[in-house]
Formats: structure tokens, C-alpha cells, sequence
């Protein structure tokens, strides 16, 4: 093609079927035939009206592929550059191997316009595809300091719930990317990411910004149209809303335990529609959005559509998939639904929905009202207290937390202590007097603070210095373990051969598995009455205590539909919550007798064999 000729006006839909390749499971490559419903999300890429596209996307969609026939288009059709942002650096290695190669590879034209990759050669690297009017490059959301330099046209970011809430001091990434292509003037920004759940999930929050449309599917009964969905047993379902109306649903239904009776059911006609009907009803399918529709392959836009907005697709995920019959989702969701992990992950791939934690939730709010008033310092049923510090660059902040029968527990006292933490004499003079102090008992005694543990994250030297002048007393520092399976504080044995094994070492911090240890207080703290567990808090902590007490949360996010656990920080404190941890893991490793009543319990916090233990071996 001479480089005079305009390019002949093709859709991004059209040049996919004349041109574009698709890569299997496998790595082999077959020619692409874009699915009606497919179609609206990739002729929105080349729409001039169009600078936003919000995908929340199920299993079985193909996203992947649309991002591909996106940039072969890119590429090919209307050179452009373009910036892809994947997870983290794995995954940006693993789409370029697994994606962005195979697919210009199987690509006659897209091979002759990316030089072949070499060893050492560069304009083909994993992260860097050049082309004229390129190049693509492939970034990591995680690493944002590698897209700061690189301007675009086009970018699409993959799996955007996975990425890091926030890029320190650039805000967050999405907004990051968003410099990097506004200064075009026909910019693309392309969106796409499984749920997570609501109150988190970045695509959702995108989505619920944009001019939402759904596909429509006509009955092949009746043939009028209706939007296919499903609808979560037992859950109050909520209306599709599109211009002010309420629009018809087919939900799927089947006879409870027999998935084999599952069929759509027209809302218009009542005919049953099953498996049968489902490719000549997949050719029906057009897009009706809240300022934009998509009929006959054309999109018309309505006033009000503003580029910016963007536009947007919900995708209902395997009802309107080709390959999956009603029975087999309906069998599936009996088999999900029966535990809570894999219901949540069945309605973020399978449904492409965010997940509505289920009432129990722990909201600082309602601890904020379960404060009440304590008849002393430490009501009666707490027996042992411990204290967990926190270490920050300019204070100390610590808990006292009385302990009970069942670990029910009470905050007994919080304080934020200002000082020099890099100053050993600051922790000596400001710090000891705390430790050494003494709490009323509403029994009219005054008692001791039994143990105490340190965070060691952070200037761990001088942690290690004040817990060997403190050795008379049972002071524990603890260094924090990320990963899932660690227990919250070691078992004896294993304690006993770590500190074998690092007997030439200078530093020996306990260890606390930092999981377990979130999701026990958490655990805790969303018991409701008072008894085993129950976490007592005094009617005068304020708002911002409770605020960082419950500031991180365990969401399940997925990448290219694996699933996996990570702490979210809701808020950007959370000293509260390490304090908690501290306290806890202090009164676990000293392993009091809870159930004993006050006056042995007192006595035993200096003379038990577990304190002993504790303080013959690391500490001194
Ligand atoms: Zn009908």
C-alpha cells in the first residue's frame, strides 16, 4: 500500500475478519471470526466519539483477543503507538510470550512490519515492539516509573482490579496512564478487568462512571429483545435500568439440585429458550447503552454522550457464551455457591459481577458503636494484660489489651507517644516507664503489663537493643512474615529449632505470620456478643482508632482468571491495627492460662515455664 493512499475505511470488526489471527489455549493460531456481542467492543476502539472503553469482563469472554485484534489494527490498519499495562512484570513477560508475539507471528502483514526477534536484537524485545508509527510497549502497573517517559495513543490496561491501589506519590495508576496519552487528541484508553468486590474494585468504579450499555439477544420465539442475565439465588436482585426504564430480563431458572431442567425464560412470551436456539440468537445480538446504541453494526450516539464519559459494556459472562449450556451453569453455580470462596469466585469470573460482602462485613463505623463504658482500667473478666508497640519515625504508638476466658479481649488503654525512635536513650527513658506501669482492676488492684511485643520491621537494630536492656522483663520483638500459611505466632518446636539455627546470629525477632494475624483480629473483631472473642473497646477511643483498626481487608483478585488473596489498606493508617497484632502475638507466645482466675494469673506472668522459656532463650 502506497504510504499516499489513505487506508480504506474498515472497522475495527471488519479488519479482524479479513486479517486478524486468534491464539488458542494451546499457542497454535487460528483465523479470528469476531461473535456478534463481541463486535460493539471492538468497533469502539476506531469510534472518534470514543476515548474510553470500560470492560468488566467474565471467563469465556475473550478479551484478550479483542485487546489483540485492537493492536493488530493498531499496528497494521492506523499506526499508532501504543502502551499495554498488565499486573505486574510477570504477567507483562507472560502476555508478550504468550500473546503479543504468537499473534504477530501468525500475522503475515504484522510480521512484516515488526522486525523478527533476535537474541540481543533490538526493536523486538519482550517489553518494546517496533513498528512504523510505533512502537508498543509493554509496562507493569506495579513498576509505574516505566511508562512515566512514554507518551501513546493507545493504551490498554489489562486486569486493572489487580493493579496497586495507588503509585505513591503520582496518585493512582490509571490516572498515571491517563497522562501518558491525553495529549493526543484521538486518545484511546481501554479498560478491562474481572471484578472484585464492591467497595474495591477499580473497573466497577470505571464502569459505573461511563455510559453503561448491555447486549441485547431477541427471543427466537417471539423475537423480542431482552437482556439475558442471572439471577443470584436468595439475593434481592437488582433491575437493569437503561434511560430511566426498566428493561426485560431472561433469567436462567432450573428445578433445584436437577441443573439439567436450566433454561432462559422470554420475559416477553414465556417460551423456554435452551441450548438450541442460542447461535442463531447470538447473531441477533445488538447494544442499547444509556447514551449510545449499537444496532447493524453501527453505533449511534445519543445527546448527552460525552467522549470523556467513555463507554462501557457489562458483559453477563457465560449466559451469552457459545460454549457453555444452561445446564452446565446451572450445575456449576450449585457446586460454587456452596461455600462462600468459591461462590465469590464463581460470581466474579463466571457472572463478571462485583462481589457484596454478605452482612457481617466489619465496618469501623459499627465497632464505633459497640464502644462502652468500663467500671476500671481493666474490667473484671480480663485476667492477663499485654501490650503491643508499634514503632513509626517520629512516635511510638502502643495498646494494652486485657485478655480473658476464650481470648475475649478489652482495649485497655492506647496511647500515641512522641519521640526519636532512632535515639536508644528515647526508648529507654521515654518508652520504659510505659512498659513498667501498672493498670487499675475493677477487683481494686493494680496490675502489670505481663508482655509485651514490638514490631522489628522497622529500625529492628534499635528494637533488638531495647529488648536486651528490658531482658528482665518478658519484652518480644516481632518480625512480620507476608505470606499465606504462616501460622500468626510459631509453634514451640518450631520456635526451638529456628533459634538453633540461628544461634550465631545477633538479631533473633520472633516471627509473626502477618496473614493469620489480620485475619484473627479481623475474625475477632466481627464476633458480636460479648463472650469467646469478643473484643471490648472503652467508650472514649476515638473515630480514627477504629478507622485504621479495620484499614486493611482480604480481597480476592484475579490475573487472566487465576485467582489470588491480597491486604487491601481501605485507608492509609493503620497503626491501630499493628498494635492489635503486636498485643496479640505477645499474650499467644506467653500462652497464659486465660481461664485462671486473676491472683494465679498475676503470679504466673512472672514464674509460669512458658515466661521462662520466653526469657532464658531469645531475649537476653
Ligand atoms: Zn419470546
Amino acid at each position: 500500500m502506497s504510504a499516499l493512499t489513505p487506508p480504506p475505511e474498515m472497522t475495527v470488526s471488519e479488519h479482524a475478519d479479513a486479517y486478524g489471527h486468534l491464539i488458542t489455549g494451546t499457542g497454535r493460531s487460528r483465523r479470528w471470526k469476531t461473535r456478534e456481542p463481541q463486535r460493539a467492543i471492538l468497533d469502539a476502539f476506531d469510534q472518534p466519539e470514543i476515548h474510553e472503553i470500560n470492560v468488566i469482563k467474565s471467563s469465556r469472554f475473550g478479551w484478550s483477543s479483542i485487546l489483540m485484534q485492537a493492536m493488530d489494527y493498531f499496528i497494521s490498519h492506523d499506526p499508532s503507538k501504543i502502551l499495554m499495562v498488565q499486573p505486574r512484570g510477570k504477567d507483562a513477560e507472560e502476555w508478550s510470550k504468550e500473546q503479543v508475539q504468537p499473534t504477530i507471528d501468525a500475522s503475515k502483514i504484522l510480521s512484516s512490519l515488526v522486525p523478527k526477534q533476535r537474541q540481543g536484537g533490538s526493536g523486538n524485545t519482550i517489553d518494546n515492539k517496533e513498528y512504523p508509527g510505533g512502537p508498543l510497549r509493554l509496562r507493569a502497573s506495579n513498576s509505574p516509573d516505566g511508562f512515566r517517559r512514554y507518551d501513546a495513543r493507545v493504551a490498554m490496561n489489562d486486569e486493572v482490579d489487580a493493579y496497586p491501589m495507588s503509585a505513591g506519590k503520582e496518585g493512582d495508576v490509571i490516572s498515571l496512564i491517563y497522562s501518558r496519552v491525553q495529549d493526543s487528541w484521538n486518545y484511546i484508553v481501554a479498560n478491562g478487568s474481572t471484578p472484585t468486590e464492591e467497595d474495591i474494585s477499580l473497573i466497577a468504579r470505571l464502569v459505573a462512571d461511563s455510559s453503561t450499555g448491555y447486549p441485547f439477544l431477541r427471543c427466537p420465539h417471539c423475537g423480542d429483545p431482552h437482556i439475558r442475565t442471572f439471577e443470584i439465588p436468595g439475593e434481592e436482585n437488582q433491575p437493569i435500568i437503561i434511560r430511566g426504564e426498566e428493561q426485560p430480563v431472561s433469567p436462567l431458572i432450573w428445578d433445584d439440585g436437577a441443573p439439567e431442567t436450566a433454561c432462559y425464560v422470554c420475559p416477553s412470551c414465556g417460551g423456554q429458550i435452551t441450548q438450541k436456539h442460542h447461535a442463531k440468537m447470538m447473531d441477533s445480538c445488538f447494544w442499547v447503552g444509556e447514551h449510545w446504541e449499537y444496532i447493524d453494526r453501527k453505533f449511534k450516539f445519543l445527546p448527552g454522550f460525552r467522549a470523556r464519559m467513555g463507554f462501557a459494556g457489562i458483559w453477563a459472562g457465560y449466559v451469552v457464551s457459545p460454549n457453555t449450556t444452561p445446564a452446565n451453569i446451572a450445575d456449576r453455580w450449585e457446586r460454587d455457591a456452596k461455600s462462600p470462596e468459591s461462590k465469590k469466585a464463581a460470581v466474579n469470573t463466571m457472572l463478571g459481577r462485583v462481589w457484596r460482602e454478605p452482612g457481617e462485613e466489619i465496618r469501623s463505623d459499627a465497632l464505633y458503636r459497640r464502644r462502652e463504658p468500663f467500671a476500671a482500667d481493666v474490667p473484671i473478666g480480663a485476667v492477663y494484660l499485654s501490650m503491643g508497640i508499634d514503632v513509626q519515625g517520629n512516635r511510638w504508638e502502643f495498646e494494652v489489651v486485657g485478655w480473658g476466658s476464650g481470648e475475649e479481649s478489652w482495649s485497655v488503654d492506647y496511647q500515641i507517644v512522641a519521640g526519636d525512635p532512632s535515639q536508644e536513650d528515647d526508648w529507654w527513658e521515654i518508652l520504659r516507664p510505659y512498659l513498667l506501669d501498672t493498670y487499675r482492676h475493677e477487683s481494686g488492684i493494680d496490675i502489670p503489663i505481663s508482655v509485651v511485643g514490638i514490631d522489628h520491621g522497622f529500625l529492628g537494630k534499635r528494637v533488638d537493643a531495647f529488648v536486651k536492656r528490658m531482658a528482665t522483663t518478658s519484652v518480644m520483638a516481632f518480625k512480620g512474615v507476608g505470606s499465606e500459611g504462616v501460622p500468626f505466632v510459631e509453634s514451640a518446636e518450631a520456635r526451638l529449632r529456628r533459634l538453633r539455627r540461628q544461634k550465631a546470629s545477633r538479631s533473633r525477632p520472633e516471627i509473626l505470620g502477618d496473614h493469620e494475624a489480620k485475619l484473627t483480629v479481623l475474625k475477632r473483631l466481627a464476633v458480636k456478643e460479648p463472650g469467646p472473642g469478643y473484643c471490648h473497646i472503652p467508650d472514649d477511643r476515638d473515630r480514627s482508632w477504629f478507622e485504621q483498626l479495620t484499614a486493611e481487608k482480604l480481597v480476592t483478585k484475579y490475573r487472566h482468571m487465576r485467582p489470588y488473596r491480597e491486604w487491601v489498606m481501605l485507608q492509609p493508617r493503620n497503626e491501630a491495627l499493628d498494635c492489635r497484632k503486636m498485643a496479640y502475638a505477645a499474650m499467644l507466645l506467653a500462652s497464659p492460662d486465660l481461664n485462671a482466675s486473676l491472683g494465679e494469673s498475676i503470679s504466673m506472668g512472672s514464674q509460669s515455664k512458658q515466661n521462662r522459656r520466653v526469657r532464658n532463650r531469645g531475649l537476653r
